[in-house]
């Protein structure tokens, strides 16, 4: 099925297509989204240095680095069905996007609608050009699901907040130089309200802020996330966004975003994925196993599913509606789908799959990785069980868990 977008948006997919084909830089096909984080030298699987910078100039002189911010802060004010289609012909060129770790997606959107117009005005373009690049410290050693009763102190100081506690499975942490955090700054009222949100540099004026970063690792052997010890970090007030003690509606918009962004774009990497398989399958002369074309046509409706119900979600983002219950519907689907997809893979390689390839470190070949990695997408931006709840109690109005 082709959803029928109409003239204009055609005509917008067009110049996106000639701009790729006519930019188009060898080194960089296939390669993965580009976060820009740090110094591009350092750990991200993006292609050589001197071809990303020179991307990352390219996209920048196009502002097509956050390009669905307002034009007033260096975006190009892209509605979500642009921003769609924009997704899609990158991933059809295969040439990497410029995220900015979780600027673009998370802290952005954030700022865009809790802050005032003088953040937005400092925060956003710094996000554009490199500038400041965050991490997002929500979760703590108690407190993953139970979000709420975060633990991590913030108090006021003169014109600063000081940030004292530990996060943890903070994502891109160690290619960071800003985290966003969710603090406690008022202990007397009830835990959701005495919350604010932060963004916390990890360090200041070039000297070390009390952030100690301390890399973990996962079990596919990557190490793409760390624990973070924070010691009386200080951020200037401006910083706090939202307001003083107001942090957990800007935590909500934080999470709904997390859960619309990944919906909208996560079946385009599924799709490349489940023919990648198909290929496999048929070099391995499976394709007439029953059980094997009863799981490849699983796959296939699924990533379908997946596919519609991000284009959903993108219409009511459209409609101007922050995403709601909506968000963890395709959350949920999406990651338990991906989980089971891994399966899927490893069943249908059979023995081979417990053989690791050799090699220094723990190597996993391509479909042990997916294994494992889809394990983790039931786990971040809440897990299946709460985006159950979520869809239960506010879309379901089912009683409170
Ligand atoms: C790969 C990866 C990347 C991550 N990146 C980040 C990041 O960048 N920043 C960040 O802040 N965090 C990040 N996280 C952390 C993630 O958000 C938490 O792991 C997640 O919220 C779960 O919290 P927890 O691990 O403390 O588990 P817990 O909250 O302790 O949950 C344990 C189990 O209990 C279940 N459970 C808990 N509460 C309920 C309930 N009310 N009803 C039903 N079941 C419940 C859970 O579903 C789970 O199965 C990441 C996690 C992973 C795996």
């Amino acid at each position: 099925m082709k959803v029928d977008v109409g003239p204009e948006l055609q005509s917008f997919r067009g110049a996106i297509r000639r701009f790729l084909a006519e930019n188009r830089i060898e080194a960089l096909v296939g390669a993965e989204t580009l976060n820009g984080f740090g110094d591009p030298a350092e750990e991200e699987p993006g292609g050589p240095v001197d071809a990303r910078r020179h991307w990352e100039s390219i996209l920048a002189a196009e502002r097509l680095i956050c390009p669905q911010w307002p034009e007033t802060v260096g975006g190009r004010g892209l509605s979500a069905i642009e921003m769609a289609i924009l997704n899609e012909e990158f991933d059809r060129a295969r040439m990497p996007r410029v995220m900015r770790g979780v600027g673009e997606s998370l802290v952005g959107p954030s700022i865009i609608v809790h802050g005032t117009d003088e953040q937005r005005a400092h925060f956003l373009p710094r996000i554009i050009d490199g500038t400041d690049r965050y991490c997002q410290g929500f979760s703590e050693p108690d407190h993953g699901s139970d979000l709420a009763g975060v633990e991590t102190r913030g108090v006021v100081d003169g014109d600063d907040i000081v940030v004292t506690g530990q996060k943890v499975w903070t994502s891109g942490a160690h290619l960071a130089n800003a985290i966003l955090v969710l603090c406690r700054t008022d202990s007397n009222v009830p835990k959701h309200r005495g919350l604010s949100y932060v963004l916390v540099p990890i360090r200041r004026d070039g000297m070390d802020n009390g952030v100690e970063l301390r890399p973990m690792r996962q079990m596919s052997g990557a190490s793409g996330f760390c624990y973070e010890v924070i010691d009386g970090a200080r951020a200037p007030i401006f910083n706090v966004i939202g307001g003083l003690n107001n942090g957990w509606r800007v935590a909500m918009t934080t999470l709904g975003n997390e859960r619309a962004y990944r919906a909208a774009t996560q079946h385009l990497r599924y799709e490349r994925e489940f023919w990648d398989l198909v290929e496999v399958a048929r070099k391995q002369s499976l394709t007439t196993d029953a059980l094997v074309r009863q799981d490849l046509a699983w796959a296939y409706c699924q990533v379908e599913l997946i596919r519609y119900s991000g284009l959903r979600l993108m219409a009511s983002i459209l409609a101007n509606r922050e995403p709601g219950p909506e968000a963890s519907v395709s959350k949920l689907f999406w990651s338990e789908y991906h989980r089971r997809f891994g399966s899927v893979a490893m069943n249908l390689l059979g023995a081979s799959a417990m053989i690791r390839p050799g090699g220094p470190g723990y190597t996993n070949d391509r479909w042990q990785q997916t294994f494992f990695e889809s394990r983790a997408g039931t786990i971040f931006s809440g897990t299946s069980e709460i985006q159950r709840n979520i869809i239960g109690e506010r879309a379901l109005g089912l009683p409170k868990d």
